[in-house]
């Protein structure tokens, strides 16, 4: 999505685990550390990722009527995956000369591709899920066992064509930064509001990795070299400040999901009783040993006074407002206590990344799950398992999250405007 307002998490692809916080502090402290962030992040991981989950009548498992060639890999199976990567790999190219099957053949995942995509643009799709799905059952995971249950669209003004661009997932993978509008008022307000979300993102990646997020200004520096791989690309990591450090498509993708896994455990910090909070907080200062880390300024509390807890609370309750999550859905989520310390931001024109989303379970009329639902700050900003993301790198599209330099963080969206004739 670029340009006009639209904006939706989930995935099993696990990014690498950030430094592990050391066993601290005495035997005293055991029942604190109990809920330290280590617990907190393998919570996260644990979160039910959202089943998958077809849309509409077919179930999903429905038998291709024209089945692509016989493979009977079965990609699970313990002899299978017993054998070393290159032995793996033969056997899949032996067992499946023709690759594997999608469940339901022309369709992403599932979706149908829009009617107005182009023939390039639909094969590049249909390539992605096929590297994607080989990808899967090289690590052991059924291929079939993906279904994207979130629609894949696009519209007449889309960049840089209707038919050359979709977005997937429009609700759970929001534009989460650099939005540009054409509209001077909304231009304004989507920098205005940048500069609030930036401080927002920043709290969210120290508390829960230890690091600077990437999303205010390392997915901005991103190029990609000339002559290089398809997933290659080169950026300034905010860790390093060194500009062109070479990095890929996978790696930036593992440094957003690390953002949005984050992002889901943060606001979960709102559902803990202050008992608990305080001993996220105690746990947190335990382990964070960068004293060049300017606290304050990121308003993370360094002790756990009811003082300091309460006015944590209050400042992640606050954030949520900042990211776009409505006072009715924290309400919903986090109840009225919590609801009622959120002090409302400025509003700007245009729209903060999670605005226009809806109470968690949110129906039609008709009873069907609204897709607005799966758009809440505490749901993370990406939907996406890695093995699609970088498939749909490796055929050559680009993606809005990391490839739109200075107007990056449009995770729904992918094109094809680098590709020979698309
Ligand atoms: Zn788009």
């Amino acid at each position: 999505m670029r340009s006009l307002a639209t904006r939706s998490p989930t995935a099993p692809a696990k990014p690498p685990a950030p430094p592990a916080r050391p066993q601290a502090a005495g035997a005293g402290n055991q029942a604190m550390l109990r809920r330290s962030p280590v617990l907190r992040r393998d919570t996260q991981q644990q979160q039910p990722q959202q089943q998958q989950q077809p849309q509409g009548g077919t179930g999903g498992r429905a038998k291709s009527p024209t089945p692509a060639g016989p493979c009977s890999l079965n990609c699970t199976d313990p002899a299978f995956t017993a054998l070393d990567a290159a032995a793996r790999e033969a056997k899949l190219a032996a067992d499946c000369p023709q690759g594997l099957t999608p469940t339901q053949p022309g369709r992403f995942f599932g979706q149908p591709i829009p009617a107005a995509s182009s023939a390039k643009l639909r094969s590049k799709l249909l390539e992605a899920q096929a590297r994607a799905m080989k990808a899967m059952c090289l690590a052991g995971q059924d291929p079939t066992a993906y279904q994207l249950d979130r629609a894949i669209t696009t519209y007449a003004s889309h960049s840089p064509g209707e038919d050359k661009a979709v977005d997937i997932d429009v609700q759970g993978q929001p534009y989460i930064a650099h939005e540009h509008s054409s509209d001077p008022d909304k231009e304004s307000g989507e920098r205005a509001t940048d500069k609030e979300t930036g401080p927002v993102f920043q709290r969210i990646a120290y508390w829960g990795l230890y690091r600077k997020s990437v999303i205010p200004k390392g997915i901005t520096t991103v190029t990609k070299p000339p002559k290089s791989g398809a997933t290659d690309r080169n950026w300034t990591d905010p860790e390093t400040g060194t500009p062109n450090t070479p990095t890929t498509t996978g790696a930036l993708y593992d440094k957003l999901k690390q953002e949005s896994d984050a992002m889901q455990s943060y606001f979960a910090l709102l559902n803990k009783t202050d008992k608990e909070l305080a001993s996220e907080i105690f746990a947190f200062n335990a382990v964070n040993t960068d004293g060049s880390v300017d606290l304050a300024k990121l308003e993370i509390p360094t002790d756990q006074t009811d003082a300091s807890v309460q006015a944590f609370r209050k400042r992640i309750a606050t954030d949520y407002l900042i990211l776009g999550g409505s006072k009715a859905q924290l309400k919903d989520f986090a109840g009225d206590t919590n609801a009622g310390l959120a002090k409302a931001p400025a509003s700007h024109a245009g729209d903060r990344p999670f605005q226009g989303g809806a109470l968690a379970g949110a129906t039609t009329k008709g009873g069907q799950p609204l897709a607005a639902a799966n758009r809440r700050p505490e749901l993370g900003f990406i939907s996406l398992p890695k093995e699609v993301v970088v498939a749909l790198t490796e055929v050559g599209l680009v993606w809005g999250a990391i490839d739109f330099s200075g107007e990056s963080g449009d995770v729904m969206h992918f094109d094809c405007r680098n590709v020979p004739g698309c």
